[in-house]
């Protein structure tokens, strides 16, 4: 229904202390989706949109901060899709940057809201837009079953079985739906979340509100750097060393801190050697535009 052909190879990539450790990793190129709708955000948003245009709504509303991938992905599938968007920001003021300019490129409308109203989104949405007929409320994030369901397809696109897969977690909707789909293909892969926020622990809850009985997948919760948007001089000066070694784009709020994971956990012997590992880049590299500014840009040679 939605003509929208996936591209998101398996590319081995690999650094020299990896190599070292005889462990192969290989990397789902979902940042390869799609320039502005990125990575896993399309998969969320694919059953979303397809369910609205059933109920021939013709307009989205949804929610997100000030840098959030999901809102620019929703804006441009909105776009594409010829739907109106409209999205609820968490900010006390009108404000600009990249990513909202880019939204608002995409024909979205920005309502601004301080940080008290913008916890009751249900309140937020019946206010402004509960007699409008022809609206769709799609959860911040791209949270939920369509969502995850999204997700799933994910696996059923791989070329082969792996030991392990990895991915870095916000709602946690996409690990869930990996998860899942492991579950259902009978897959020996053991899956793996790095929640990106504090407090990662409540991604095993929503898994389960996802998939009551899904196999919980592993979480490693220590990895938040501090939380949300937060980094360290460490990660930063491992993303720089791992762009210009691999050539492939990471930025430091969600990839950044998985391959960073990955790199910590091959360093502490956690895989067993000839274990093929599929690390998911999920995109979101628009995020990088908030965030050159904390680069050292150290000297690699020395
Ligand atoms: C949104 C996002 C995630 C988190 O996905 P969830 O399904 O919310 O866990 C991971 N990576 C990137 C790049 C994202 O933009």
């Amino acid at each position: 229904m939605l003509p929208f052909k996936i591209h998101s190879p398996e590319t081995e990539v690999s650094l020299p202390s990896w190599e070292k450790k005889h462990i192969k990793v290989t990397l789902k190129r979902d940042d390869l989706i799609h320039p502005f709708i990125s990575g896993n955000k399309w998969r969320k948003l694919k059953y979303n949109l397809q369910k609205a245009l059933q109920l021939k709504k013709s307009h989205i509303v949804t929610f997100g901060g000030a840098w959030s991938n999901h809102l620019l992905a929703t804006a441009c599938a909105g776009a594409t899709f010829k739907v109106k968007t409209t999205a609820f920001v968490r900010g006390d003021e009108q404000f600009n940057n990249p990513v909202l300019a880019m939204c608002r490129l995409f024909g979205m409308k920005l309502i601004y809201v301080d940080r008290e109203s913008y916890r009751n989104k249900e309140k937020l949405y019946h206010d402004y837009f509960g007699e409008d007929a022809t609206s769709y409320y799609i959860h911040e994030g791209g949270y939920g079953s369509l969502g995850a369901k999204g997700c799933t397809e994910l696996v059923y696109e791989l070329q082969q079985e792996y030991q392990h897969i990895f991915v870095a977690c916000g709602t946690g909707t996409t690990l869930a739906g990996i998860a899942h789909a492991v579950d259902q293909q009978d897959l020996f892969t053991q899956v793996h979340g790095i929640p990106i926020l504090k407090n990662g622990e409540f991604i095993l809850h929503e898994c389960k509100q996802l998939y009551p009985d899904m196999t919980p997948p592993t979480l490693h919760l220590d990895y938040h750097f501090g939380g949300y948007a937060k980094s360290s001089t460490e990660l930063l000066a491992f993303i720089q060393h791992f762009i210009a070694t691999t050539g492939i784009m990471i930025e430091p709020t969600y990839t950044g801190k998985l391959l960073y994971a990955i790199n910590d956990l091959i360093h502490k012997d956690y895989f067993t050697p000839a274990d093929q590992l599929l690390v998911v880049h999920t995109g979101g590299l628009t995020g990088l535009l908030g965030m050159y500014e904390r680069f050292e840009f150290i000297d690699l040679d020395q």
